[in-house]
């Protein structure tokens, strides 16, 4: 698999520190409200990846952290009564539902902040050590200066740092460019204790932490948001290396943001989305199709059109499935063509040569719906139970490395359209046409087409 990683701005073959396991950090969200669309992308994406890595034969450790302390959570729970506690706590649960939602696998081990402040502690007391960070008044402040390859992720200069004026000018600072490790906070707000007083960690400090207690010095694979590399994803750099001496990861991929109508999302423009208020429109799976559907590197266009259409291509795949369900219980046994084999094996070879090429889920997608339309044509034509099986594993070892069509697809049938059918199939036989032309209407008005195939009574929606 070759990987574009963000640090040599190449693609490049991924070679794992350790023969066949490959160990993947992923920033996770900070929990003081409910995801929106744009925290959704980074979820499903590198979820397929890690899916990828897994059938590709890789032990695949996957680490995601919850931020559970941080002064927006605070802010948060002042607004709602709860202590920070209960507010990270309520907003991890509302997280994992759309993470349930999404059909995202629950990473392998998920660090909390609070559940290492002794670690973030003890790596800090190193880089002061070491002479990377120092104490001014009740804070910590990392000396950005004194790690010369600073700005090698982002490919800034430290003087286009400064220029850029993203740093905050602080009197504590010897310099404005270094940035919080601790700070001091009052014993009456959240606080914990540590040499330098009571206080709170930056919010830097806690990925540096985390990954090496669960990863080790040195990762495989480092992964986030476009907008993580700056600051975020650099000073996780200038921490872990400062304070082991060796490189932090091989490689890092980030992921493209999305805009809203072709603007910038942002609640004050009011274009700004939560995913569950998407995925109650469109459903949860329409909203992971539409973010596996371009190739995550590059920006998305969020518009009821492009959601619309993903609803449309998910129901065409649902479509194949079930009438492959049918087709297998109503077909009797016999040989499988070669030439059936040969165009599966070469659909699925296209299939995982699109993921190798730097996770192309647009490209794997186009081979899926290839594969569709082989399937739907051998569907027309005469076939063995057999055959239909080898059709229906292979579609669904495919979808499932994209992590798609994991709703029943019967279950998305209302109960009242299969009574209707029900009925219909009653009256064809009884030769009450006129009755069965009824239902069909009836069925028709509630938005799905009821058909006589081969494979038998066939049921999908319009
Ligand atoms: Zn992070």
């Amino acid at each position: 698999m070759v990987i574009y990683n963000t640090l040599t701005r190449k693609k490049e073959e991924l070679k794992p520190l350790k023969e066949n396991s490959i160990g993947i950090y992923v920033c996770g969200p900070t929990v003081y409200n409910y995801i929106h669309i744009g925290n959704a992308r980074p979820i499903c994406v590198f979820d397929v990846l890690r899916r990828f890595l897994k059938y590709q034969g890789y032990d695949v450790k996957y680490v995601s952290n919850f931020t559970d302390v941080n002064d927006k959570i605070i802010a948060q729970g002042k607004k709602e009564g709860l202590s920070p506690e209960k507010t990270a706590e309520k907003y991890i649960l509302e997280f994992e539902k759309d993470e349930k939602g999404l059909n995202v696998l629950p990473p392998d081990s998920r660090p909390r902040v609070s559940e290492y402040i002794g670690k973030i502690i003890s790596m800090i007391k190193t880089l002061i050590e070491n002479g990377y960070a120092y104490q001014s008044g009740s804070d910590v402040y990392y000396r950005t200066r004194k790690f010369t390859s600073y700005g090698k992720l982002s490919k800034q200069s430290l003087d286009e740092l400064i220029a850029g004026a993203r740093v905050e000018i602080n009197d504590l600072k010897e310099d404005p460019l270094d940035f919080a490790l601790w700070k001091g906070a009052d014993e009456s707000e959240q606080h914990w204790n540590s040499p330098w007083g009571p206080g709170r960690p930056g919010w830097h400090i806690e990925c540096s932490a985390m990954a090496r207690d669960t990863l080790g010095d040195t990762i495989d694979i480092h992964c986030g948001g476009f907008d993580l590399i700056f600051p975020h994803h650099e000073n996780e750099i200038a921490q872990s290396e400062a304070a082991t001496g060796k490189k932090f990861s091989n490689y890092w991929m980030h992921n493209g943001h999305i805009n809203i109508d072709n603007k910038k999302m942002s609640k004050s423009a009011g274009n700004f989305f939560l995913t569950r208020e998407a995925a109650e429109k469109y459903g949860y799976e329409t909203i992971r199709y539409l973010m596996i559907q371009a190739h995550y590197r590059m920006p998305m266009n969020y518009t009821p059109e492009l959601l619309n259409a993903c609803k449309a291509s998910l129901e065409r795949l649902y479509n194949l499935k079930s009438a492959l369900e049918m087709a297998e219980k109503n077909s009797e046994g016999g040989e499988v063509r070669e030439e059936l084999k040969t165009v599966l094996n070469e659909k699925r070879a296209k299939f995982v040569s699109a993921l190798s090429d730097d996770l192309n889920t647009a490209d794997a997608l186009s081979a899926v719906f290839e594969l569709t339309r082989e399937i739907n044509t051998l569907l027309q034509g005469e076939y063995s139970k057999e055959e239909i099986t080898l059709c229906k594993n292979t579609f669904l070892e495919l979808t499932d490395i994209l992590g798609l069509l994991y709703e029943d697809s019967k279950d998305k049938i209302p109960d009242e359209v299969l009574e209707l059918s029900k009925q219909r199939n009653a009256a064809r036989k009884d030769k009450n046409f006129a009755l069965a032309d009824e239902l069909r209407d009836r069925i028709s008005e509630l938005g799905y087409t009821v058909e006589e195939t081969r494979q038998g009574t066939r049921i999908y929606k319009k």
